[in-house]
């Protein structure tokens, strides 16, 4: 399967959904090595698309294991189970959002 076109496409994609997420996660963290006042904005952006990509590439995921992607027990079934969390503890995905643009409507952040 690794040799079809389509199904390479797939895991590009996962590649740069994880490192786009890694990226704003190493920014957050950077900024608050730097002794920023706040990190609000850039932990609720990181936290928010690091869940959301998340997700999707477990959903892809799923789709490129076809039925074992939803075999009980098969691990790709469990981690498709446990990522949906991620976008409702430690702040709600909506959450992050209203957090997103109060920082932005208050002129905190912006592109660094
Ligand atoms: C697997 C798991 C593990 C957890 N572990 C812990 C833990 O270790 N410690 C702990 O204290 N808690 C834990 N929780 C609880 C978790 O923090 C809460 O579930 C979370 O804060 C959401 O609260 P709620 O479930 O009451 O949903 P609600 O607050 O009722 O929110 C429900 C939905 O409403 C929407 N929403 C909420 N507020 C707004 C808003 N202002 N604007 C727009 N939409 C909004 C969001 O889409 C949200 O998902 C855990 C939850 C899960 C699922």
């Amino acid at each position: 399967m690794s040799e079809l076109q389509m199904v390479q496409g797939h895991l590009a994609e996962m590649a740069l959904d994880v490192d786009a997420a890694a990226l704003l996660i190493y920014r957050a963290a950077w900024t608050k090595d730097m002794g920023a006042d706040r990190v609000t904005r850039e932990a609720a952006m990181a936290k928010l698309f690091a869940t959301d990509q998340a997700q999707q590439v477990i959903d892809k995921a799923v789709q490129l294991h076809g039925g074992d992607g939803v075999r009980k027990g098969h691990i790709i079934e469990r981690l498709y189970r446990e990522i949906r969390a991620l976008r409702i503890y430690e702040g709600a995905s909506d959450v992050q959002k209203i957090v997103i643009a109060r920082a932005a409507l208050a002129g905190h952040g912006g592109v660094s």
